[in-house]
């Protein structure tokens, strides 16, 4: 069945939907996203999206195409109108598309931004995982600026490739000797009962659900460090995981091959799944 979807102040059918090929986006991946995941029909950590949007384009210097009241309509209106129970709603902004091809950036006031949004139906996506997921690692060479969530994801893409490649799920990437974060998600590993996760900096995407994750962790108790650790650390800890919009937390089983801990999804980041969905869907709005 077609979706409905979002452009530049029109809702339509996904396959009347049309961009240009001067858009910014498409020519130099000069655009910004955010992914908000819908659980029981309702956005989740929406103001934490809302949040990092307006900083990924204040950094970009790139203008906001909507007011925030009219951003959430158009959210709410899109999960109401494709019947979204449990996925997510995708939304792209791009510096729009200039007269043409140009390396400077268009006038903001000659060229407005382009707005797109879509939502993607993910039943069974709040489900327990039965088994965690194995990744490798990969060096990272991502540009300096990866707390600004572009749609530059060429590498990432790469990245999940070499992880299929390999009998893997995904890749871990590492610089200077410590891991950044995964391709699309933010990396942790656990030990004693400690929870360990790289600090915030330019190198790694601020993740909304990190932040999530690291205030109930903090809530229950469960002690935190922001330090950056080594694959072989990571191997040699009693559990790993790794926290995104689309898999909330989601456990790691193996890393380069080294089994963790049993093997099994440990017990620390299934706690953390449990209390963040429980607490996600009582503040989703
Ligand atoms: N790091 C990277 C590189 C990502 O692409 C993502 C997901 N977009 C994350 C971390 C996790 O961020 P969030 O919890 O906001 O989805």
């Amino acid at each position: 069945m077609s979706r409905t979807v979002y452009v530049n102040g029109e809702y339509l059918p996904e396959e009347d939907a049309k961009i240009s090929i001067f858009d910014r986006g498409f020519l130099m991946a000069d655009g910004v996203y955010e992914v908000t995941s819908v659980l029981e029909g309702k956005l989740v950590d929406y103001e934490g999206h809302k949040v990092r949007l307006a900083r990924s384009l204040s950094e970009l210097d790139m203008a906001m195409p909507a007011t925030e009241d009219e951003i959430l309509e158009i959210h709410r209106e899109l999960v109401r109108l494709n019947d979204v129970v449990e996925g997510g709603v995708y939304l792209q902004i791009t510096r729009g598309a200039p007269a043409d091809r140009d390396f400077a950036f268009p006038d903001p006031d000659v060229t407005p931004s382009s707005l797109v949004m879509f939502t993607q139906s993910k039943p069974g996506l709040a489900a327990t995982p039965s088994e965690g997921i194995k990744v490798i690692s990969i060096p990272d060479v991502r540009w300096g600026r990866r707390d600004i969530k572009t749609v530059q994801l060429l590498y990432p893409s790469m990245g999940k490739m070499m992880a299929k490649a390999a009998g893997a799920a995904d890749a871990w990437m590492v610089e200077d000797g410590l891991v950044t974060e995964g391709t699309s998600n933010n990396a942790y590993i656990v030990k004693g009962r400690k929870i360990i996760t790289r600090e915030l900096s330019n190198d790694i995407l601020s993740g909304i659900t990190r932040a999530a994750v690291l205030r109930f962790a903090k809530e229950a108790q469960m002690e935190v460090e922001e330090r950056g650790f080594s694959i072989e650390e990571a191997q040699d800890a009693d559990e790993a995981f790794v926290t995104s919009a689309t898999t909330f937390v989601l456990p790691v089983v193996s890393i380069d091959d080294a089994q963790i801990g049993d093997g099994k999804p440990g017990e620390v980041a299934l706690r953390l799944r449990e209390i963040y969905l429980e607490e996600s869907l009582k503040a989703g709005i």
